[in-house]
């Protein structure tokens, strides 16, 4: 064991190599630790990536940590594309540093799909909500997956069709998510 004197009088390169082994030493006794310095640094770099779009605060990893099935985990950070260039920012991101991405529409699903896991970023459709084309001839529509369904079947009303998924959920679930989850696939 190191006395105080002994420690004052090494160098200051041998005082950090000994600063570095307890450091060492705290995170391999206690993996926890390092698991929580490591996922906040991968955070900071996500929001530099997205600056604006990403959130790393309480409220944000508290609200976005359940969805309507009860089940609850806080996500590592939550992220708000605004198109399809900030979701490959996410995706080459985390797939370059093993961070899992679950997507998220309104959180409205009752299966946990959208409840994150151990360490995983929320990637929330929110902000990507517009309809960009209704073809009446072929009786599609091109949409942005975070498109409510309810917003959807009013458009759709003003042109005399309908979308066939009306789930009770419709003013406040996303078309993302109803694909996800299959409605109007396998009945409601
Ligand atoms: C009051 C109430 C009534 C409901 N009524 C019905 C009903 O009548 N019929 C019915 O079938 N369901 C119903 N539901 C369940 C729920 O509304 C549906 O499952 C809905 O489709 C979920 O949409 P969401 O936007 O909330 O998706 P979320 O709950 O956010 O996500 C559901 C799943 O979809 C995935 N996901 C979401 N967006 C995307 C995306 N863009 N790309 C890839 N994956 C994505 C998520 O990761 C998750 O796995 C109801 C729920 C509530 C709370």
């Amino acid at each position: 064991m190191l006395s105080n004197t002994t420690f004052i009088g090494v160098s200051w390169v041998n005082r950090w190599g000994l600063i570095l082994q307890g450091v060492v030493i705290v995170f391999v006794r206690h993996p926890a630790i390092f698991l929580i310095f490591w996922t906040a640094m991968k955070m900071d770099k996500l929001s530099e990536l997205l600056p604006g779009k990403t959130s790393t605060d309480p409220e944000d990893i508290l609200c976005y940590g359940f969805d309507a099935s009860g089940l609850e985990a806080p996500p590592a950070a939550v992220v708000w594309p605004h198109d399809t260039l900030d979701v490959i920012k996410v995706m080459k991101y985390a797939y370059a540093n093993a961070i899992p991405v679950i997507p998220r529409g309104a959180g409205t699903g009752m299966t946990g799909g959208s409840v994150p896991s151990q360490g995983a970023v929320i990637l929330s459709m929110e902000k990507m909500n517009r309809i960009i084309e209704i073809d009446e001839e072929n009786l599609t529509v091109l949409v942005e997956p975070g498109v409510l369904n309810g917003k959807l079947q009013r458009e759709l009303e003003r042109h005399k069709l309908f979308y066939p998924p009306d789930p009770a959920s419709m003013n406040f679930c996303t078309i993302g998510g109803n694909v996800a989850e299959m409605q109007g696939v396998q009945g409601q």
